[in-house]
């Protein structure tokens, strides 16, 4: 009977998971749906990175987050320790090897659909904001100063906006502005043959830059998307142009759009997502002094909205993080394969 604890143990010591970057509401949802698996998890605030790797221990799982970075040097140490599965709790999987990955056999999976709807909506959020000034209004009533000056927006009905990457979150930002009577127009490498059913036209990238009022980017950070918005690009762009960015920072060179912003060529800048995020995003940073002095500039335009990454935060999103995450991680513990194929990277 010896070896019925010592296989206990086993199990259980296959059953750790690790997650990176955490943060109350990550422990409040996975914990929750954890009840239905059973697994032992555990929550660190650090990101993964070279520094903190050497603390993986037993665990058969690592759940990681946008700003961890899961480069060759973390996998081949993470493989060491006997790791087997990277669990992205999220879509981009731009920081991530996926290659070293392979060559240590480890399996990667993601949430490749949570909720596009929230993007889509906090991508309209952006817009309005920006449009109509909500935020100073909002300050302004509180001081009691019920003057409209500096407010004036412009109606969206009629505008072109232009959707640069139509998968998941572009296809759900298509038809909610398509409701606001706008013309949409897109571009994408692949088309969306329910969306041109839908009334919306592609174009070539110059095509939707220069006719567009307004310009969001739904499309992945790869290497041919890295700085695709830069002096070129943007100098493409209709005077007075809104651009939102809820993608990835990478999408954009920033001091390029600042310079666009001083000469007024950019309207409006609204960004959910900056290239140096790691540094500044999910953290209470109020007593500190801020390094980075792009973001600071930036911060400084009144017409420009930074939102830290909140994107994908629902309730019903932070949700299906977790029940796909824990599921699909279940699945391969077991040497089984996630019914939704897509989850899987490596
Ligand atoms: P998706 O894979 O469904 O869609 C991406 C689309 O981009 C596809 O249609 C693809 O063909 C297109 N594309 C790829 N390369 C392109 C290129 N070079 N030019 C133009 N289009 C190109 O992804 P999704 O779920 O819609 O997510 C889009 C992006 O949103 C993700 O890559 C992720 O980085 C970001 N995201 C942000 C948040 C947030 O909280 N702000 C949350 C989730 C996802």
């Amino acid at each position: 009977m010896e070896f019925l604890p010592n296989f206990l143990q086993r199990i259980t010591a296959l059953m750790k998971i690790l997650f990176f970057s955490a943060k109350p509401y990550d422990r409040t949802f996975f914990e929750q749906h954890n009840e239905r698996y059973g697994f032992e998890l555990e929550f660190l605030e650090t990101h993964l990175g070279p520094h903190i790797v050497e603390a993986v221990q037993d665990q058969i799982a690592v759940c990681v987050f946008v700003n961890d970075k899961v480069n060759a040097e973390v996998i081949a140490v993470l493989a060491e320790k006997g790791v087997k599965i990277i669990a992205l709790r999220c879509a981009g999987f731009n920081n991530v090897d996926l290659e070293a990955a392979r060559e240590k056999g480890m399996r990667i999976c993601r949430v490749p659909e949570y909720s596009p709807q929230a993007v889509a909506e906090h991508t309209v959020a952006m817009l309005l904001t920006l449009n109509r000034k909500t935020h100073k209004a909002y300050n302004r009533v509180r001081e009691q100063n019920f003057a409209l000056n500096g407010l004036m927006g412009f109606n969206l009905y009629g505008k072109t906006v232009g959707v640069i990457g139509t998968g998941k979150i572009g296809a759900a930002f298509c038809k909610i502005m398509k409701g606001f009577g706008c013309k949409v127009i897109a571009y994408d490498i692949a088309a969306n043959a329910v969306l041109q059913a839908n009334g919306i036209a592609y174009h070539d990238l110059e095509t939707v830059l220069g006719s567009s009022d307004i310009i969001s980017l739904h499309c992945p950070l790869n290497e041919h998307t890295h700085h695709m918005i830069n002096a070129q690009t943007l100098q493409k762009m209709k005077k007075g142009v809104m651009l939102i960015n809820t993608s990835r920072g990478g999408l954009i060179n920033t001091p390029d759009v600042i310079d666009a912003l001083k000469n007024k060529h950019v309207g409006y800048f609204g960004i959910d997502v900056y290239e140096q995020e790691e540094k500044l995003f999910f953290k209470d940073l109020s007593e500190s002094i801020i390094e980075d002095d792009t973001i600071q500039r930036l911060m400084s335009f009144p017409n420009v909205l930074v939102t830290a990454h909140q994107g994908f935060f629902t309730e019903e999103a932070l949700s299906e993080i977790a029940q796909v995450t824990l599921s699909s991680i279940d699945a391969l513990a077991k040497g089984a394969e996630p019914d939704n194929k897509s989850v899987i990277l490596v």
